[in-house]
């Protein structure tokens, strides 16, 4: 099921984040940090299930983590192993079941399971295993991963594993804990990140290796496309892979806009990224002009390149209120509008009379820069030329941000021209995909919203959601 209150906002919206911890004394309170490290992955939800040797605790619910989970919850979920997850429904919608990581019981033993990012083929799997009897608990695809495992509970658990992994298809970082081990699988495609890290002795896994750092865990290595790796409670490891052919695929807006600024994806750090593209940016589209601003704070890497590249001074044009909830949070239009006005302000005093290079990463819909560009103009800006840090997002993404459909995306019915005008802009200029790549220093990514060239096969409800447009 897709989401159905979409996002009014300038930005794609994250996917999830996931976070392993084992063999470490005390679980639940490291797992509480890299959460939170995390936290910029989703603030729908967020939950924790921990294990010691006699059983599972739990505790999940809606919210950002600080709300979720109080100390008396850190201090019953006892155990030295543990995995968790923010969560923003980007699938099966934002209801309290769906909050992961999901629990579950069966004859040859319990485990818990969590997910970041999305399957492509969940509706073809979950109508054939209802048709063979598969009850589901959620409307979440990251449970039909446990129905598929399940299935095939003759086989031993790492053939079953992989004869599961065999048939979905699409993004996933996934991690399952049983009373002895955690299960680290990445798909063959590897689209989202995931790292390893090594902690007190034990081991700690995460969507990001900021949270790593939070905790206070050494880097180990990013973990592979279609690797799976389990974690013994003896903490040796196995290793093996669910599929022969493996492809360097990682999300590109994991570099642009998800990832904090101070995480390493792939042997490369997002702000030095962000910064580069930024760089790039202002040879491939300079404008005279008398100051440069970055909408924060995604943008302000990529605006400190355009600036340091240009030799235009780097101004605070724009002022953050840090005590708004992110504007995706909030339910309605109406809502959504009022909080880009609380979230965001213009400072006067730099801006009046000024020529100015408005830096931002990317535009979805294009409300946003709308909104910013009319608070810039009422604050006295001279002229505004608008300057995005990627190529323009043309096509929707099926791999867990939340821009599924055409309809989401100005850039797919608007030229340039035409966006410049909506928006209100006196000029408006895209990084290209080849500054892209060289911002990432990798020319192997996935660029499906940019180019519309998708690395997996799409399934008919994906296809059925954009029956309009060809693939
Ligand atoms: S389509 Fe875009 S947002 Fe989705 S995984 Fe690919 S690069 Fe990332």
């Amino acid at each position: 099921m897709r989401r159905k209150d979409k996002v009014f906002d300038d930005h794609p919206k994250e996917e999830c984040g996931v976070f392993g911890v084992i063999n470490v004394d005390n679980a639940s309170e490291v797992m509480y940090y890299g959460l939170h490290a995390l936290q910029h992955r989703g603030q729908e939800g967020a939950g924790i299930i921990s294990v010691d040797q006699d059983q599972f605790y739990k505790v999940k619910g809606q919210g950002l983590v600080a709300e979720v989970f109080k100390e008396s919850d850190l201090q019953a979920l006892k155990g030295s192993a543990a995995i968790g997850h923010v969560r923003y429904s980007t699938s099966g919608g934002s209801l309290i079941e769906n909050v992961q990581p999901l629990f579950f019981r069966h004859s040859t033993g319990d485990f818990a399971l969590c997910h970041n990012g999305n399957l492509v083929n969940s509706q073809q799997l979950r109508t054939s295993l209802e048709r063979e009897g598969s009850i589901f608990q959620t409307t979440s695809d990251s449970e039909i991963f446990a129905h598929l495992i399940k299935k095939d509970h003759q086989r031993n658990r790492l053939g079953a594993i992989k004869e599961a992994l065999n048939k979905i298809e699409g993004a996933f970082a996934f991690l399952a804990l049983t009373k002895d081990n955690l299960y680290i699988m990445r798909d063959k495609n590897s689209l989202r990140p995931l790292s390893l890290g090594k902690l007190n002795g034990g081991y700690v896994v995460s969507s990001e290796t900021c949270a790593l750092d939070i905790v206070g865990a050494t880097f180990v290595r990013d973990i592979l496309a279609g690797e799976i790796l389990i974690i013994h409670q003896d903490n040796t490891m196995t290793q093996d892979f669910y599929a022969e052919k493996v492809y360097h695929n990682m999300c590109a807006m994991e570099y642009i806009y998800f990832s904090r600024p101070d995480s390493v994806i792939e042997g490369i750090n997002v702000h030095t990224s962000r910064k580069e593209a930024g760089k790039i940016l202002a040879r491939e589209a300079f404008v005279e002009a008398d100051i440069v601003v970055g909408v924060p704070d995604s943008s302000i890497s990529a605006a400190s390149g355009y600036a340091e590249e240009s030799k235009i001074p780097f101004e605070m044009g724009l002022i953050k209120n840090k005590y708004v909830g992110r504007t995706f949070i909030q339910p309605s239009q109406a809502m959504r509008e009022k909080g880009v006005k609380m979230k965001l302000s213009p400072l006067k005093s730099i801006v009046y009379d000024k020529r100015v290079v408005l830096i931002d990463d990317s535009i979805v819909r294009g409300t946003t820069s709308k909104k910013i560009i009319k608070l810039l103009r009422d604050a006295g800006a001279k002229e505004i030329h608008m300057r995005i840090a990627s190529p323009p997002i043309t096509n929707p993404c099926f791999y867990g941000v939340d821009t599924s459909t055409y309809e989401e995306l100005i850039a797919a019915s608007h030229s340039v021209s035409e966006l410049k005008d909506y928006i209100g802009a006196d000029s408006l200029a895209f990084l290209s995909i080849e500054g892209l790549y060289q911002a990432t220093q990798k020319r192997k990514l996935c660029l499906s919203c940019f180019t519309g060239k998708y690395p997996t096969y799409l399934y008919k409800d994906v296809k059925d959601a954009n029956k309009d447009q060809k693939f």
